[in-house]
């Protein structure tokens, strides 16, 4: 009798399991709200349209032949009848559903720390809605800078682009947003391109904590060529409609400003019985099961491993899926796996103007090179050939043409 795997995610780490593990021992089903993978380290490029972002999702639906998809958000988790309550994303009504064995790979929701406007007015970047939100209020914002009754300070302000957060996401943000101010927009509206600027806000003494220092270095330097302002050591007391108010007092003109300031638990993983880190995370040991619930496992940006301080990225969300999936055969023919080892392959991260940065274990490339495998790296890790091939075509597209400045 095959044992039913309920998957708990659409994300990475999910995937990767829903993959590998055997149709013949199980009988597999995923739970997701969203109906999509997102291929997230290419979604900053979709804000402005570098990638479009049918480019870099998957439909969940009929992904892997004999893989049920649920679309709904799990509500609860009850390990004593083995069920899980969900919200069907079309209904009202909660249900529950039956599991022998429960993978948890939730994720994380973004960080705003209680500070008032960030959730309300400044915008995230995390789903692939919240892209289709910044790509249109970047138009937006343009259109409303051409009308000709505003004065110069007034189209200064909505043309402030203030970037919260210095970590690989805000980052990426910023550059790609340059390259739009400085090719697009320059040629289409050459009138307002000089009233744009773009400030990163980052709490901490540096941007790109997890790079070397040489590569931060250079990251700064990028940028003050591209004449994007970096404030570290700076936090952010207030959003507000047309500005940032820091905790210094300062306050930053901002007509629109992109929240990427860090992650926290997902409700389902906050709400759980299970034992949970400082952070919220679910703990789970070395073969990533949940303490005390032998067929229950979580994995990727809502799990944490005693001892191992793995960073919340994608590439070990994906190194546990492919584990797991793996090791969900042996322990259902009654064996026990090897435990779970992750492999550090390097960190990524573009900065505008064609520069990239890369930190291998080989050691660190910086500038066009870096770029040039940032854009090879992230092609070869897209799910299917479809996003391949769409992505190819995206990056010559706006090469050739330029990107695309209508929101509608
Ligand atoms: C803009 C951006 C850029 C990034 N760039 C990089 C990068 O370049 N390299 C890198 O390594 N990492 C990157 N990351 C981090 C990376 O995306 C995450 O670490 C990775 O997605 C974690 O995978 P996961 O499977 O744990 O969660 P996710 O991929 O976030 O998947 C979580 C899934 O769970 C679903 N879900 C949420 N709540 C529930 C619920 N209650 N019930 C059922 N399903 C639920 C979600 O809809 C989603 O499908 C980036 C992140 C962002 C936001």
């Amino acid at each position: 009798m095959k044992r039913k795997l309920l998957i708990l995610g659409g994300g990475f780490a999910a995937l990767q399991v829903a993959k590998r593990v055997s149709l013949a021992l199980y009988d597999i089903a995923i739970v997701s709200p969203r109906d999509h993978f997102l291929f997230t380290p290419l979604l900053a490029s979709s804000t402005v349209g570098t990638v479009e972002l049918r480019s870099i999702t998957e439909p969940l639906l009929g992904f892997r032949k004999d893989v049920r998809f649920v679309c709904a958000e799990a509500t609860g988790i009850d390990p004593a009848s083995k069920t899980v309550r969900i919200k069907p994303s079309h209904e009202a009504q909660e249900s529950t559903l039956p599991y022998d064995t429960l993978v948890i790979a939730v994720g994380a929701r973004i960080q705003t720390f209680g500070i008032p406007g960030a959730d309300t007015i400044a915008l995230p970047l995390k789903e692939s809605v919240d892209a289709r939100v910044i790509r249109g209020r970047i138009v937006e914002q343009i259109k409303k800078a051409l009308l000709p009754s505003l004065t110069r300070e007034e189209r200064r302000t909505l043309l402030s682009f203030v970037v919260v957060g210095g970590g690989p996401t805000g980052i990426e943000f910023a550059g790609e947003l340059s390259d739009l101010a400085r090719r697009e927009i320059r040629r289409v509206a050459p009138e307002i391109s000089a009233d744009i600027s773009i400030t990163v806000v980052e709490a901490g003494s540096e941007i790109l904590s997890v790079f070397s220092q040489t590569l931060r270095r250079y990251a700064m330097r990028a940028f003050a060529r591209q004449k994007i302002t970096v404030r570290t050591a700076s936090r952010v007391k207030e959003v507000r409609e047309d500005a940032v108010v820091l905790s210094d007092g300062e306050v930053l003109p901002a007509g629109m400003t992109i929240w990427s300031a860090g992650i926290r638990p997902t409700n389902l993983a906050q709400s759980s019985s299970f034992s949970k880190d400082n952070r919220g995370r679910i703990v789970v040991n070395s073969y990533l099961q949940v303490s005390d619930h032998q067929d229950i496992f979580a994995l990727g940006d809502c799990s944490f491993i005693p001892g191992k301080e793995y960073p919340t990225t994608a590439q070990v969300a994906q190194q546990q899926g492919k584990y797991l999936g793996k090791s969900l055969d042996v322990w259902a023919k009654g064996r026990t796996p090897k435990p779970f080892g992750y492999f550090h392959q390097g960190m990524l991260a573009y900065v505008g103007n064609n520069k990239g940065l890369a930190d291998t274990p080989a050691g660190g490339l910086r500038g066009w090179m870096a770029w040039l495998m940032w854009r090879w790296v992230y092609l070869t890790k897209l799910v299917s050939l479809r996003n391949k091939v769409l992505v190819v075509f995206d990056w010559f597209k706006a090469r050739l043409f330029g990107r695309d400045l209508s929101h509608f």
